[in-house]
């Protein structure tokens, strides 16, 4: 049974039943009421009519007595002045005079009117009638016994006719009929009866009386229960659909919010308690749909976050690039302000500097802190993650470094490498990222600020370390993807760039020259005499002198200057920015630096001192040619001038 059912149901119930309990009693009410007043009446009726038919028995008794009286005191002619009189008065209708044997009449003298034929109704007898003959008169009958001893009997008597019942009836305000053997009877009367009640105290009367007819009220009370009815059914129906309509459509609203349309909404009817859950239910679902939008926008951009990050691990090793996108994954994923990645510097392994950095942290220049120091430091330092709220410039009993910003909260993860320390060693000259701390810390990724002013959770710690070993891993791939860049183009004896890498620079080089009309000098090395050593001392006291040149070399020139072996015992230098005077200075530096002093080699003898010379060609681009290949032969060239001109010399070309 649905609700509305219920609902309407339970409203008829409680409407309809008291009315109809109501209308059932009013009825039987009604009904009593009538019939007492029906009786009531009834009864009223026959007891006027007893009680008028026995006064008028009683004066027919008393006229036919006083008639009888005067014959006796003054003969006949006082009787019938005494009928007379009786009749005059209306008291009776007639007196007949009858058997006055003394007077020698038979029959006597009849005043009134003539009595009527029929049969007489004796006021004096109480057996009912039972005659066959029409009832015409009522009548009483009085005895005078003569001298002689005869007697005189005296009928008063009132006639019984139509006038006489019209009479009756209208004392009793009833409907009367004689009830005689007439086929037609008797009747009189306007009262139009409804209750016929019997009287036969002195004459068999019908007494009709008014019966109250309630019909009339029992279908006005029927049709006001009717319409009652309609009305309960109609407010019931209304009542259970409002009601349950928005119950119903609340319903829908909910199946559809299960099946995932957060649009839905409900209309709201009215203010009531059903409106209010309306309201509600509006509103819950709209703080659904905002709270939904909101996780898939922060997943889509998650999705592009890792795409993001996907793509630049797998395209790219330009680690500055890999850890700014790590560090912007990390900041989308914890939902932070701010954030940095900062490494172990490569100069100083105490050192933390910033790679990467998003937000604004409110420093001038890049973070920076020692290990150890301050909060990050102390974090990396233990290379234990940790997260919570910087209280007054401390976390946990860290307290915060000038170089550190001032931030409400933080997680800090440390990160480490998985390769052994040694693999990366042999240290290019260049920054290629992170050396590694004793404690095998690389760096560390640092959030700053959660959003909302919320705290950090273990749960974004858990995901930091996964973004802390990317980082990690992208460190080290860098690292060993230069480690292997660097082996590809540095010969494994000296430490120098090779001829390869030689090449690639100096048609670089060259290129660059033309471009901008710079001139960029190249030096071309030769040992003197290196055959003599080899075939004197052999081959690895050779290579000693090699390894003591490349250093001396390195030494001498800048930080922007190339040095490459070209080959055996011959070296090349590459001089940006240098023409040929400022070449020929360095050419004479380096000759000076290399026969100043002895090498000190060390053979199966033991160690010694070698005189190394070296032969030194110069060449310009610009000046003395415009490709690489031509740069090379002119300072080949310019060396064998330099060995023809007697070695441990230096030569320009020309
Ligand atoms: P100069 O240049 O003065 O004319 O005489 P030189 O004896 O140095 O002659 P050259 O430049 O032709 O020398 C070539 C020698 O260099 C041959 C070889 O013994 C030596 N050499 C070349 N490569 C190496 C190397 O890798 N290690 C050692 N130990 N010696 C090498
Ligand atoms: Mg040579
Ligand atoms: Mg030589």
């Amino acid at each position: 049974m649905s609700l509305r059912s219920r609902l309407t149901t339970a409203f008829l119930v409680v409407v309809l039943g008291p009315v109809l309990v109501g209308a059932v009693f009013v009825a039987a009410v009604m009904s009593h009421l009538a019939d007492s007043r029906g009786e009531a009446l009834a009864d009223s009726a026959v007891t006027m009519v007893d009680s008028t038919l026995g006064t008028i028995c009683e004066r027919i008794q008393a006229s036919a007595a006083a008639v009888a009286l005067n014959y006796r005191s003054g003969g006949e002619a006082n009787a019938a002045e005494m009928a007379q009189l009786v009749v005059d008065r209306s008291v009776v209708d007639g007196v007949v005079f009858s058997s006055i044997a003394a007077a020698g009449r038979e029959g006597g003298t009849d005043i009134g009117v003539e009595a009527p034929e029929g049969s007489w109704v004796d006021c004096g007898e109480t057996a009912a009638y039972a005659g066959a003959d029409p009832i015409v008169a009522l009548g009483a009958q009085a005895e005078v016994r003569n001298t002689d001893g005869s007697t005189a009997a005296f009928s008063a008597f009132r006639v019984v006719d139509q006038e006489f019942l019209g009479r009756l009836a209208r004392v009793a305000d009833a409907d009367i009929i004689l009830q005689d053997s007439r086929s037609d009877p008797l009747e009189a009367g306007g009262a139009d009866a409804g209750r016929w009640d019997y009287s036969d105290s002195f004459l068999p009367l019908s007494i009709g009386t008014v019966a109250t007819d309630v019909t009339p009220m029992y279908w006005t009370l029927a049709a006001m229960v009717t319409a009652s009815a309609v009305c309960a059914v109609g407010l019931a129906a209304w009542l259970a659909r409002s009601t349950t309509r928005p119950l119903a459509e609340l319903s829908a609203a909910a199946e559809r919010v299960s099946e995932g349309d957060l649009n839905v909404r409900v209309p709201v009817h009215g203010r009531d308690e059903v409106a209010q859950l309306a309201l509600t239910f509006n509103r819950m679902t709209a703080q659904t749909q905002a709270y939904v939008q909101a996780l898939t926008a922060s997943r889509d951009q998650m999705r592009g976050q890792l795409g993001r990050l996907g793509q630049t691990l797998t395209a790219t090793l330009d680690l500055d690039r890999i850890l700014e996108v790590i560090l912007d994954t990390a900041m989308v994923t914890a939902g932070a302000e701010a954030g940095v990645i900062m490494l172990v510097d490569v100069d100083d392994a105490d050192q933390l500097r910033e790679r990467a950095g998003e937000g604004d942290l409110g420093l001038d220049q890049p973070a920076s802190i020692r290990l150890g120091e301050g909060i990050v430091g102390a974090i990396a330092a233990g290379g234990v993650p940790a997260h919570g709220r910087i209280v007054d410039g401390k976390f946990e009993d860290r307290v915060r470094a000038d170089t550190e910003p001032d931030a409400r909260t933080i997680a800090a993860v440390p990160f480490r490498g998985r390769q052994p320390v040694d693999m990366l060693g042999g240290r290019p000259e260049a920054d290629y990222g992170a050396p590694r701390t004793d404690a095998g810390v690389l760096g560390v990724l640092v959030l700053y600020n959660r959003v909302a002013g919320e705290d950090f959770e273990p749960g974004d710690v858990d995901t930091l370390r996964t973004f802390a070993g990317q980082a990690s891993v992208a460190v080290e791939n860098v690292l060993l993807h230069r480690q292997a860049e660097r082996l590809s183009l540095t010969d494994p004896l000296t430490g120098l760039w090779n001829y390869r890498f030689m090449q690639t620079s100096l048609r670089r080089e060259a290129e660059r020259c033309r471009r901008y009309q710079r001139p960029s000098a190249l030096l071309a090395i030769d040992l003197d005499r290196f055959k003599d050593v080899n075939d004197t001392y052999g081959h690895p006291v050779g290579d000693q002198v090699l390894i003591e040149l490349a250093r001396r070399i390195t030494a001498q020139i800048r930080e922007v200057d190339l040095a490459f072996r070209h080959g055996g015992e011959e070296f090349m230098v590459l001089l940006p920015e240098t023409d040929a005077v400022g070449a020929s200075v360095v050419a004479e530096r380096l000759g000076r630096a290399v026969n100043v002093r002895g090498f000190k080699v060390n053979d199966a003898s033991g160690g010694r001192e070698l005189n190394v010379t070296v032969s030194i060609g110069v060449a310009v681009l610009g000046e003395h040619a415009d490709t690489a290949t031509g740069v090379l032969a002119a300072a080949d060239e310019a060396l064998y001038a330099a060995k023809a001109a007697g070695r441990d010399t230096w030569r320009v070309a020309v």
